[in-house]
């Protein structure tokens, strides 16, 4: 049986040592979270955000903007606060409302406060290998390898989604570690002949039952980013079917507890960079 890796209790570590080093800071480090709308989901994250950033000495200021807020609007708080020297972080929730172009909203935040690391100045130079910060999902993931000895170095790691917010930086930051990396995604023919191959597997679809037993080499590390929702039970599941998969893998995330966690642990890493 696989071990489960844990992701609630390691971000809990996360969280202490955080509020250990901004305990030793002269002010507060200041996240500005900005929420356009009314999605419940992103509410809940906005609300999760907020709560660890009180966990981890963290000041959070919220900007909440309703739903037909015109671009230029958004545009000119965003502006504001880059300019604002007592605000370090700048969040602005993901989705936005139709009306508004989320690529203009990434590069108006000034890369040195884009704490999602979404500004395209940051995922370049996470290209190039220069100090930056890290996407929070693939960042907490590297932390989980950190934490529990697996090794990447030469390793076939297969990513299975290539979004820019997980896959594409993943497998960067896989790349980096001197795995050997596989992206899949939606047309990638014979997926399981590749993730068949894989030392390492990071799925990332959002297609619930996805990779089943029989894709996942003996011994391979499984890591599941997705979080689906039963419209029926609310309940939320990987694409990975856990039940087969934890027989056969030698680790593997759970959902929820998993990646989940993580990614809001390194937010709050990436606030305390970003000051
Ligand atoms: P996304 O933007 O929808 O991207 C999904 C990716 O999966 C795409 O690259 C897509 O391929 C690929 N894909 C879809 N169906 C596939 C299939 N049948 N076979 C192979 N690849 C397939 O999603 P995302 O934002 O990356 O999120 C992915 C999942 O992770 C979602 O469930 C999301 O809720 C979850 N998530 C979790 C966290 C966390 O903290 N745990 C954070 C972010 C996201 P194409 O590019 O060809 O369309």
């Amino acid at each position: 049986m696989a071990v489960i890796i844990d992701g609630k209790k390691l971000a809990e570590k996360i969280y202490a040592e955080v509020a250990l080093e901004t305990a030793k800071l002269p002010r507060r480090p200041c996240l500005a979270a900005v929420l356009v709308g009314d999605d419940p989901a992103s509410h809940i994250y906005v609300r999760n955000k907020e709560g660890d950033c009180k966990k981890c000495g963290i000041e959070s200021r919220r900007y909440d903007l309703p739903a037909d807020t015109p671009q230029e609007r958004l545009l000119a708080l965003i502006d504001e606060l880059n300019h604002d020297d007592s605000v370090d972080g700048i969040l602005v929730q993901l989705p936005l409302p139709k009306q508004i172009d989320e690529n203009a909203v990434i590069q108006a935040i000034s890369p040195d406060k884009d704490v999602d690391a979404f500004h395209p100045l940051n995922v370049g130079k996470m290209v190039t290998g220069e100090p930056v910060f890290w996407p929070c999902t693939p960042a907490g993931i590297m932390e989980m390898f950190r934490e529990y000895g697996i090794s990447l170095d030469g390793k076939n790691c297969v990513v299975v989604g290539r979004s820019n917010i997980v896959g594409k930086p993943m497998g960067l930051l896989l790349l980096r570690a001197n795995a050997t990396v596989t992206y899949c995604h939606s047309h990638t023919a014979s997926l399981a002949a590749l993730t068949r191959q894989a030392d390492i597997l990071v799925v990332a679809a959002g297609r619930p039952g996805l990779i089943t037993g029989d894709m996942i080499k003996p011994g391979a590390v499984v890591i599941d980013v997705a979080m689906n929702r039963n419209p029926d039970t609310g309940k939320l599941t990987g694409d990975v079917v856990f039940d087969e998969a934890e027989k056969i893998a030698s680790f593997i995330t759970p959902v929820p507890g998993g990646v989940g966690p993580m990614t809001r642990a390194m937010l709050m890493k990436n606030i305390l960079h970003s000051v």
